[in-house]
């Protein structure tokens, strides 16, 4: 048996042994991820209508990725209120957006009360709409600063009206690749067991990796096998509690930071790159082409290739786009069903949890 009927079969295949799917060329990878995805959803494509708010980029992190960061190469710190985030949050969703998806940088100005009365706050006025927030790097953070402990961090969360975690801050779990790109943020370990924490309180997250900067095809295999056996602990299919809902590759973005990364992978690795995480996360129930990071065009094909899932409007973005990628507006609804329509799929606006709300 060959090493794509192997892993097909579920195989315990170790990274190294896994890292030569790349060797296998695109078409056949493809056409594994596409036959998996097609079994699960058809010909469907997954987007919502969310907005993305960045309440400040002052950071006592300092990765070196990183260009959003006015401690990096940003040379406009900003610090919001909560009356401010309360506002765009407001107007987002007079605007549509079903989803306020809070991300910040690691501001030391703030307190720990600070959060919970944002939280809280969203909630008080918007109480329909799903608030993701916190990534485990923040959670850490705090955890750091504060020394409340991880665990109490989410509890608090939870109760102040945090619905799920987005997938942020995991970059790649490679110890090494770690300590170079991103020293002294969240270790990989404390990433997963965040996350499990948070899933064993019920709740659902997504996780993502960064790559195509420095790490090499096994490291990518490395972190996705992270995650199958961070997953495998709660089985939400079967035991309805919490878990991943989506794996994210997220390309890096090259400008404006200290990695220096001159080569960029090209298409056909990235493709590769989608495909082999759909094969092997077989118990991660979505694969999201971040459209904000892949280009749109490449989010679309990434489609055929086992993603199933676009991310939403976003309406506005600043982490991102301060690396160069193109989402500092987000996009108009009408404009991503005409694409995905366009690309021969069905566009289906999905909740922050992946229930199906319309077909457009
Ligand atoms: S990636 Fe996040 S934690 Fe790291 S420097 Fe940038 S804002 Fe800070």
């Amino acid at each position: 048996m060959d090493l794509l009927d192997k892993t097909l079969k579920g195989d315990n295949l170790n990274a190294n042994e896994l890292s030569k799917l790349y060797e296998y060329d695109i078409f056949t990878l493809g056409k594994a991820a596409d036959t998996i995805r097609r079994k699960k959803y058809d010909n469907k494509v997954f987007f919502n209508m969310n907005r993305h708010i960045n309440p400040s980029n002052i950071c006592a992190d300092v990765c070196k990725f990183c260009a959003f960061s006015a401690s990096r190469k940003n040379p406009n710190p900003y610090e919001m209120s909560i009356d401010e985030i309360l506002s765009q949050a407001i107007s987002s969703y007079k605007r549509g957006a079903k989803e306020i998806h809070i991300v910040s940088a690691h501001n030391p100005n703030w307190s720990y009360n600070w959060y919970l009365e944002l939280f809280s706050e969203v909630k008080k006025s918007l109480p329909d709409v799903h608030l993701k927030a916190m990534t485990a790097a923040e959670v850490d953070y705090l955890d750091r600063k504060f020394g409340v402990g991880y665990q109490k961090i989410l509890e608090d969360m939870a109760k102040a009206g945090v619905n799920s975690m987005p997938g942020g801050g995991a970059e790649i779990f490679d110890e090494k690749v770690r300590k170079h790109i991103c020293n002294g943020k969240v270790s990989s370990q404390r990433w997963i067991e965040i996350h499990q924490y948070w899933h064993s309180l019920g709740k659902m997250s997504n996780c993502t990796m960064l790559f195509g900067h420095i790490e090499n095809r096994e490291n990518r295999i490395d972190h996705m096998l992270r995650i199958k056996n961070a997953q495998q602990d709660f089985n939400i299919v079967e035991a309805k509690k919490g878990g991943f809902n989506a794996f994210i590759p997220l390309l890096y973005q090259k400008q404006n930071n200290y990695l220096k990364v001159d080569d960029f992978p090209s298409g056909q690795e990235i493709l590769k790159t989608i495909s082999i995480a759909r094969i092997i996360l077989q118990n991660v129930p979505h694969i999201k082409a971040y459209w904000a990071t892949l280009s749109m065009n490449l989010a679309l094909v990434a489609q055929e290739f086992g993603a199933d899932d676009m991310d939403g409007t976003i309406q506005a973005e600043s982490i991102q786009s301060a690396g160069g990628a193109k989402s500092k507006s987000g996009m108009e609804k009408d404009d991503m069903v005409f694409q995905i329509k366009n690309a021969g799929f069905r566009a289906i606006e999905r909740d922050s949890l992946y229930n199906e709300l319309k077909e457009w």
